[in-house]
């Protein structure tokens, strides 16, 4: 199976350097709650411009210790996006807070700042300019409106300026899933510092990678001191190791995974220049293709850091047929978000229809992810381009 592609979806981008660090942890005896973790939270901390970082077993992880230091609960209301990973919407029902959605802005994908405004006003208002924003049902009563999850759609920060103001006037904590902004900048702010919080992802296709783990960064002190208890069962720092002040969870990183994050992100200015030439070579490539959209960057963008290359196609461009078509040269590719309020859980949740968030959806239709990593060649973006373009050009292939 793995090697009917000749270009591979994503890759790791993986130097001498990296193996070193790994290996240097192996000749000592602590292999968890070391110097390694605190090394990499450090450098985690400088690159979002935040006093602290926590760093965990998962992205996912880190969303959900944000959602438990926010205090967010069962019944209460977070406005934040469909398009996205499922992860972002998860983490609130891990604690059966109520997700509420709001469609995203067509160019890039993260979620418009006039509709959040919107929603904010009704739902402060309560009664019949609420029930527009809420789900058709829910297994939990809704509360009151508590907080704003952002996410940094394919690497461009969302539109914190406007983002912002809404949450001051109505008193909303903002939390940011930067898992796929890693050294982007908004407004020349670096992603993950935006929000109260932030977090940052680390598997293998992410900017960097610890193979598995993820990180909180904060101001917030006591925000990451809340989180290092939750991760480490529940200890609080003063407790010994069967002492638990708290319900906690098992969310530690490994000193291997530390090292090996530390040394990625040594290396994070040449990966994302790497990564930003290949996007750079694909639009190049693509750019004449009269049935392709390219990836735009937003005003508010003022370094990205490219995550993913997805191009749309255009309205008539049958989907499934480019996928299988790619396929078929050996080009892996894929449908990029399916919406999070039409997966099958919280349909049957939420009561979500097709329909709901038009945008959203039209994005999950028309997106196309390419591969894309650091690592590619010209090469390699040379056939990816020439496969695509002999599938949408195809006469009557549509
Ligand atoms: C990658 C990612 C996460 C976290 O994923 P993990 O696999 O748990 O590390 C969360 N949100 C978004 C938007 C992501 O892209």
């Amino acid at each position: 199976m793995a090697d009917k592609f000749k270009v591979p979806m994503s890759s790791p981008d993986l130097t001498e350097a990296e193996r070193r660090a790994v290996a240097q942890v192996l000749d000592t005896p602590r292999l968890s709650m070391g110097p390694e973790l605190a090394a990499f939270e450090a450098a985690l901390a400088a690159t979002a411009g935040v006093a602290h970082a926590v760093a965990v077993s998962s992205g996912t992880a880190a969303l959900h210790l944000c959602v438990r230091a926010a205090g967010l609960g069962v019944g209460d209301l977070v406005l934040t996006t469909p398009f996205s990973f499922v992860a972002s919407a998860n983490a609130l029902l891990y604690e059966r807070a109520i997700p509420v959605f709001v469609d995203v802005d067509l160019q890039t994908g993260n979620i418009d700042p006039e509709q959040v405004a919107a929603a904010a006003a009704d739902l402060a208002a309560g009664d019949q300019e609420a029930r527009r924003w809420l789900p058709r049902r829910s297994p939990d009563p809704a509360g009151r409106l508590k907080a704003l999850l952002t996410v940094d759609v394919f690497g461009q920060p969302a539109d914190y300026g406007k983002l912002k103001r809404t949450a001051e006037q109505h008193g909303l904590t903002v939390l940011e899933d930067s898992s796929e902004s890693l050294g982007a900048a908004y407004r020349g702010l670096p992603a993950g510092g935006l929000g109260e919080a932030g977090v940052f992802a680390f598997y293998p296709n992410k900017q960097i990678t610890t193979g598995e783990g993820g990180a909180v960064v904060t101001d917030r002190e006591d925000w990451a001191e809340h989180m290092r208890s939750l991760r480490n069962q529940g200890r609080s720092q003063t407790d010994g190791w069967l002492e638990h002040t708290q319900l906690g969870y098992n969310y530690r990183l490994d000193e291997l995974s530390a090292a090996l994050g530390r040394a990625q992100l040594e290396r994070l200015e040449e990966l994302l220049l790497r990564r930003e030439q290949v996007a750079g070579w694909y639009q190049a490539r693509l750019g004449g293709l009269a049935q392709v959209e390219l990836p735009e960057l937003s005003e508010g963008t003022t370094r990205p850091s490219w995550f993913v290359y997805v191009v749309r196609l255009s309205g008539g461009v049958e989907r499934a047929r480019v996928i299988r078509a790619l396929e078929q040269d050996g080009i892996p590719s894929r449908a990029y978000f399916t919406p999070i309020h039409l997966q099958p859980y919280m349909v049957e949740r939420f009561g979500y229809r097709p329909g709901d968030f038009p945008v959203t959806e039209e994005l999950g239709d028309r997106s196309l992810a390419l591969p894309f990593s650091g690592v590619m060649t010209e090469a390699q973006v040379d056939l990816v381009g020439e496969s695509l373009e002999r599938t949408t050009t195809r006469p009557g292939g549509n």
